[in-house]
């Protein structure tokens, strides 16, 4: 970084504001065009600014702690699938590097103020929001907000600041510094992962508001729109096959995957479909009954726990006939969300949007509930109390299994009868964690340390790696994911790397070092680790080319080969190869790993997973019988792939120096270059 940083060619702004929340002052900095080409944006610009300004050993909900709000680099700038944002700060869940992306339309607001990214520090006394537009940036007083939800909170500061200010801020979750808590934006939708809504109350920050006008420069503006449409054309390719073949097809996949009996390489025109018509919910009943979702507290299966018939009641249709309207992110092309509206059941609500699979998992599956009323209404209340709802569904079936066990008795659940599929007191519990009241309190930290307060031998039932909760995909069906869960600088990921998503992406198309990365992930062969490790690598290392860009990961699995470095040139004026870009995006998986080195952490040796993760025991029956996933095996293979030290987790010199990263060498090897 330098003060005189050259003239952005386009894309980027070079700038970035720092916030002390504890003096108040605002500085801004400028960035010049090589640190974009070392680090492009998003993601990219929050793990530089983090390792070289964030203490070792900062307490995550202390002041030292920073919390960043970065966009893409492709942000407004006329390509599709990219109005992502990126938060960033140490994770208070993991004691690790955290960062969560989020889309809606706060992402191109921020970015139209004239900034990259934001990044706060220290503590405010009272609380505070930002405001920022074109030509202001200002903190204001936040005491009226306190205690709204975060589709209050939202409602207020529009009406305050015009209707085009778009909003990230917290909830009552984030303000009682829950570790399971996400910082929302656009009326319920989340940054959700890893607690970083705590940090963001920690510092008595309540809302980021967002007004700007002004459009980033483009180098080529016609070479951007030109590859826009070319995507577009492709997008739309076999909309007729779609339209004719995809029902049956949809239904053969089904009956295909249900008995687990192998792993089917999913066409990426089906998956668009099911994502245009369902959005994510079309995944429920499929994934249930194929192996993919886990079952009451992942010691289940579909074929013994929950029929088809349940899964159903909770699946793609049954959501959908809710669907008043389709929502889409800013400049998304493909539309997979909605917004529902139900009359019915003992909860009316006007309107939210409908639950990912995630959600209807993790309080469907997961805790055996086939009350699609009940998810309905705990969609709500997490979307709105700020909450990560892939945790809290993992801390409610923690809750679950223990009263199943004895473990908590009716004098510590308050009278609540904590039975599988008791869809009322699951959304009365869920009621009690976000206010953090009764068990509720002791629940909100997620179950890592619920486990650890309780004792009782009630850490047999807390499913997490590395304290975050497991997310809604098993990798006893899917092992590829489980260096997703485990070896990640973010534990318990499911949208980084996993072998159904090289099979959609097809990256062997796009970088030379992934030309022998199509797998054919048949039964026998996906769970042999040999050689996984590479392929797997290079999916992290394009997950963050696709969070540098600030895209959504969907525009990657749809089978039209999104033209992510294309567009980057083209907005950018440079003139890099998609190779040159794989190494860039792989600098910023190794910072962020370096991250977690420098703060005494080996992913292998502090995410390591539950057992049900991994089948230790192996189940008897279902999708999973007789299933063990080796995680050494493939995380080895995986180390190996990024020249990590399987016992330090250190990156090897050479390695690091290969890719310019000489200032991780001298803090992690103590100056030691060669
Ligand atoms: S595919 Fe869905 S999540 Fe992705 S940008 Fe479009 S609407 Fe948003």
């Amino acid at each position: 970084m330098t003060e005189n940083a050259e003239k952005a060619g386009g894309g980027y702004w070079g700038k970035i504001l720092h916030v002390n929340l504890t003096s108040g002052e605002i500085t801004p900095e400028t960035l010049d065009d090589p640190f974009y080409r070392k680090y492009l944006g998003g993601v990219g610009i929050g793990a530089k600014v983090l390792w070289d300004r964030m203490k070792p050993g900062a307490d995550p909900l202390g002041p030292d702690n920073i919390l960043g709000f970065t966009t893409g680099l492709l942000t407004d700038t006329g390509s599709l699938f990219t109005g992502r944002f990126t938060v960033v700060a140490k994770s208070p869940a993991s004691g690790g590097w955290g960062d969560a992306n989020c889309g809606g339309y706060f992402s191109p607001a921020l970015k139209r103020c004239g900034v990259d990214a934001l990044f706060f520090r220290g503590k405010s006394l009272k609380p505070v929001y930002l405001f920022m537009d074109q030509n202001t940036v200002e903190l204001k007083g936040a005491g009226h907000l306190w205690d709204l939800d975060t589709v209050k909170t939202e409602d207020t500061l529009r009406e305050m600041h015009g209707k085009r200010a778009q909003v990230a801020c917290i909830g009552p979750a984030g303000e009682k510094l829950s570790l399971m808590a996400g910082i929302s934006t656009d009326r319920g939708r989340l940054a959700a992962r890893g607690g970083l809504g705590a940090v963001m109350g920690s510092k008595n920050l309540k809302a980021v508001v967002a007004a700007g006008t002004r459009r980033v420069a483009v180098a080529d503006k016609a070479a951007v729109k030109a590859l826009s449409g070319a995507f577009r054309k492709r997008l739309d390719r076999g909309k007729y096959i779609e339209r004719f073949l995809g029902d049956t097809l949809f239904g053969m996949v089904g009956r295909m995957t249900r008995p687990g009996l192998f792993y089917m390489r999913q066409p990426a025109f089906l998956w668009r479909k099911m994502l245009k018509k369902f959005g994510t919910a079309a995944l429920t009943a499929l994934s249930a009954e194929g192996g993919d979702s886990p079952i009451k507290n992942w010691g289940g299966s579909g074929l013994r726990n929950f029929s088809l018939e349940k899964s159903q009641k909770i699946g793609a249709e049954s959501v959908v006939q809710f669907e008043e309207k389709k929502y889409g992110c800013y400049s998304c092309p493909l539309r997979c969300g909605g917004i529902v509206g139900i009359q019915q059941g003992p909860h009316v609500i006007k309107e939210m949007h409908k639950p990912e699979y995630e959600t209807l998992c993790a309080f469907g599956s997961l805790l055996l509930n086939d009350d699609i009323f009940s998810i309905f209404h705990i969609n709500d209340l997490v979307n709105r109390g700020g909450m990560d709802s892939i945790s809290c569904g993992g801390v409610v079936a923690f809750a679950i299994e223990c009263f199943e066990e004895g473990i908590l008795t009716l004098e510590d659940t308050g009278g609540l009868e904590l039975r599988w599929g008791n869809s009322e007191a699951i959304v009365q519990l869920v009621e009690g964690i976000i206010r953090r009241e009764g068990l509720g309190d002791l629940l909100a930290d997620g179950v890592k340390r619920a486990a650890e307060r309780i004792g009782r031998g009630s850490e047999k039932f807390a499913v997490h790696c590395g304290g975050v909760e497991a997310p809604m995909h098993d990798p006893r069906f899917d092992p590829g994911i489980m260096v997703s869960y485990v070896c990640e600088p973010t534990p318990g990921r499911h949208t980084i790397a996993s072998f159904q998503y090289l099979d959609l992406q097809e990256l062997h198309k796009k970088f030379s070092r992934a030309a022998k990365a199509s797998l054919i992930t048949f039964r026998k062969k996906r769970f042999d680790p040999r050689g996984k490790g590479e392929q797997l690598s290079i999916e992290s290392f394009y997950k963050m080319l696709v969070d540098c860009a600030g895209a959504c990961f969907f525009g990657t699995q749809v089978g039209a080969e999104l033209p992510l470095c294309e567009w980057m040139n083209a907005a950018t004026g440079w003139d890099l190869t998609n190779d040159d870009y794989l190494v860039i995006a792989e600098r910023v998986h190794q910072l962020r790993h370096a991250f977690n080195v420098r703060e005494g952490l080996n992913p292998i040796r502090d995410f390591r997973p539950h057992g049900r993760l991994h089948g230790d025991p192996p189940q008897k029956e279902g999708p999973a019988r007789n299933v063990t996933v080796d995680v050494d095996a493939i995380g080895k293979s995986y180390y190996e792939a990024m020249h990590w030290d399987f016992i330090t987790g250190q990156a090897d010199r050479a390695h690091l120096k290969k890719l310019g990263l000489e200032d991780v060498i001298q803090q992690l090897h103590h100056g030691t270059e060669s």
